[in-house]
C-alpha cells in the first residue's frame, strides 16, 4: 500500500487538472448509513425503498400532501445536520486549498464536503440542505425556509421567491433527472481531468458511473490517470477502468497522501 500512496502522490503533483469522485464509502466513516450495503437503508428495509421509488410521482402529483408527509415523518437517514466531516473530507478540501485538485464530483447528499471546506462541489445526486425549484431550477439554503412552521401555518408546499414555483428537496429521487447544470459540468469535468482520484464508491448506479467510463474512453492519445481508493475491489478494478487501487479506509489513506504531497511540496 505504501508504494501505491507514492506513485498516486507523485501522479497528483505532476497533474494538471485532478478531479475526484465520491461516494458513499467516504461518508459511512462519518457513521451515515448507506443504502445498498449488508447493514445498507434498503437491504435492512425494501419497504422503504418501495417507496421511494414512488416520491417522485407522489411530489408531482400533490407537492402539499408529500411535504406534509416529509416534515411530519423521520428522515431515513437520521438528523444529518448533526453529522461531522471525518479526515477524508478534510484531506480532499486541502488538496483542493493546495491548488492540485479542482473539483469534487458527489453521490453523497450530506453536504460534508462543504462542511469539511470543499469549495469546488457538485452535488450529482442534490444536496440535503438545499432545496431547489422545480420550474426554474433556482436553489434556496433550506435554512432560508421555516418549514415547520410553514406546516403549523398550513402553506405548504414552499414556494420559489423567483418564479413562485413549488420548491422540493435538492435531493434527486429515483426516476428524477440529474439536475441539468450539475450533469453538465460533471460531464465536462470528467472529460477534462487528467487525473481522476475515485472514493468510495464501486461507480455501478448510472448515469454518475459513466464519468469513470468516459475519463478512461478519452484517454487515448491524452494520458489520465485513474486511481481508486476503496475498501474493496469494484467494477472499476475488474474491468480495468482504473490504474489501480490503494485498498483501505478513505479516511486513513486520504491524510496519508495529504501528508506525502506536504513532504514534496514545501
Ligand atoms: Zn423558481
Amino acid at each position: 500500500m505504501e508504494d501505491l500512496i507514492q506513485r498516486a502522490t507523485e501522479q497528483l503533483i505532476k497533474s494538471k487538472h485532478a478531479i475526484t469522485l465520491t461516494g458513499a464509502g467516504i461518508s459511512t466513516e462519518s457513521g451515515i448509513r448507506d443504502f445498498r450495503g449488508p447493514d445498507g437503508i434498503w437491504t435492512k428495509n425494501p419497504d422503504a425503498e418501495r417507496k421511494a421509488y414512488q416520491s417522485y410521482a407522489r411530489f408531482q402529483e400533490n407537492p402539499k400532501e408529500f411535504w406534509i408527509e416529509t416534515i411530519s415523518s423521520a428522515s431515513l437517514l437520521g438528523d444529518l445536520a448533526k453529522v461531522a466531516p471525518n479526515p477524508g473530507h478534510s484531506a480532499l478540501a486541502e488538496l483542493e486549498k493546495m491548488g492540485i485538485l479542482k473539483c469534487v464530483v458527489t453521490q453523497n447528499i450530506d453536504n460534508l464536503h462543504q462542511k469539511a471546506g470543499s469549495k469546488r462541489v457538485l452535488d450529482y445526486h442534490g444536496n440535503i440542505s438545499l432545496l431547489r425549484c422545480f420550474s426554474c431550477d433556482t436553489r434556496y439554503d433550506r435554512a432560508e425556509y421555516d418549514l415547520d412552521r410553514l406546516y403549523k401555518e398550513d402553506r405548504l408546499p414552499p414556494l420559489c421567491r423567483k418564479c413562485n414555483g413549488v420548491l422540493k428537496s435538492d435531493v434527486v429521487y429515483f426516476q428524477e433527472a440529474i439536475p441539468a447544470d450539475v450533469a453538465q459540468e460533471s460531464q465536462e469535468e470528467a472529460g477534462k481531468c487528467d487525473l481522476m482520484l475515485i472514493c468510495g464508491t464501486s461507480a455501478v448506479v448510472y448515469p454518475f458511473a459513466y464519468l469513470p467510463r468516459m475519463a478512461r474512453q478519452r484517454r487515448s492519445g491524452k494520458q489520465t490517470i485513474i486511481i481508486e481508493i476503496n475498501a474493496d475491489p469494484t467494477p472499476l478494478t475488474e474491468e480495468g477502468i482504473s490504474d489501480y487501487l490503494i485498498q483501505g479506509k478513505t479516511g486513513i489513506i486520504l491524510p496519508k497522501l495529504v501528508e506525502e504531497v506536504k513532504k514534496r511540496i514545501p
